[in-house]
């Protein structure tokens, strides 16, 4: 199947590694000019220029996805050096480091947590959506999560609450945007191998793969292909979307009866 993905101009937030990497490199292998945006510049230098190892065209931008002149800056740039701007998927996240119960969270994780998800996803919707209406040709790929689809563990209300805001915006962003030949999807991945629940005990683990149908986590280039999808002339009708990328269970129960 042809994504009719050739030449297109792609934004990754969060891009440098884990998730976003890989989303990066599978746009890449599709043919689009992959533009990585990450607040460790060091980290998307150097997945560019492995991109460009690939063969691919890739270039990296430091900057932080919550903050509104970072986001600016970037977009005004990659439409002037690209001329165009398709694609955007917004995949910028933190981990829960250290986990809080709501009744004692601190109001700086609150807004940190949901201004890296949040925030950020409507500042690079609003940037682009211009461009990609110019074009006649938009992708807006949101992540969310199961944290949501499914309820987060104790402890991470703020994660949780972030990525359900996600799931709503897209939905609305779906409707605003549809005529204009621009979709608006989220997904919503299980457990992903990457950095970010890299500090889960053996426990844990043992818990995610044993009561997931499919029998482990999920692997990011798993999620990679779901989002190419979504990128594509393909999935031009699918808009307003929450795909779930999580083995078929949304819920999960730790060995003390807890959830998340
Ligand atoms: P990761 O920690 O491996 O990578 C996240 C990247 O985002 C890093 O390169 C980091 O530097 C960058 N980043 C963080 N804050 C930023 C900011 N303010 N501006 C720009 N870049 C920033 O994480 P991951 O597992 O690849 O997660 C990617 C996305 O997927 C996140 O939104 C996360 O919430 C979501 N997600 C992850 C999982 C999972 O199990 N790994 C599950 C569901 C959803």
């Amino acid at each position: 199947m042809d994504l009719g993905l050739e030449g297109r101009v792609a934004i990754v937030t969060g891009g440098a590694r884990g998730i976003g990497l890989c989303e990066a490199r599978c746009l890449g292998h599709e043919g689009c000019e992959i533009v990585i945006v990450d607040v460790d510049g060091k980290a998307a230098d150097a997945a560019a220029q492995a991109l460009r190892r690939g063969g691919q065209r890739a270039t990296a931008f430091q900057a932080n996805a919550s903050d509104e002149q970072d986001t600016r800056r970037v977009v005004a740039a990659v439409s002037h050096r690209f001329g165009r701007i398709d694609i955007l998927v917004n995949n910028a996240g933190i981990g829960v480091n250290p986990a809080w119960r709501v009744a004692d969270m601190p109001l700086d994780d609150w807004d940190r947590m949901v201004g890296v998800h949040m925030r950020s996803t409507f500042l690079w919707s609003r940037s682009v959506i211009p461009h990609m209406h110019a074009n006649g040709y938009g992708r807006i790929v949101n992540t969310s999560s199961m944290n949501f689809t499914g309820g987060g563990r104790p402890g991470v209300a703020h994660y949780a609450a972030a990525k359900a805001g996600i799931a709503g915006f897209t939905r609305t962003l779906a409707k605003e945007v549809g005529a204009m030949a621009i979709t608006s999807n989220a997904i919503a991945p299980g457990y992903v191998e990457t950095d970010l629940i890299a500090a889960f005990t053996p426990q844990m683990r043992s818990v995610l793969t044993r009561q997931n149908p499919v029998g482990r986590t999920c692997r990011p280039e798993e999620v990679a292909a779901a989002v190419a999808f979504l990128c594509s002339v393909q999935a031009a009708f699918i808009n307003g979307a929450l795909l779930c990328i999580d083995g078929g269970r949304r819920d999960f129960f730790w060995d003390d009866g807890s959830n998340g």
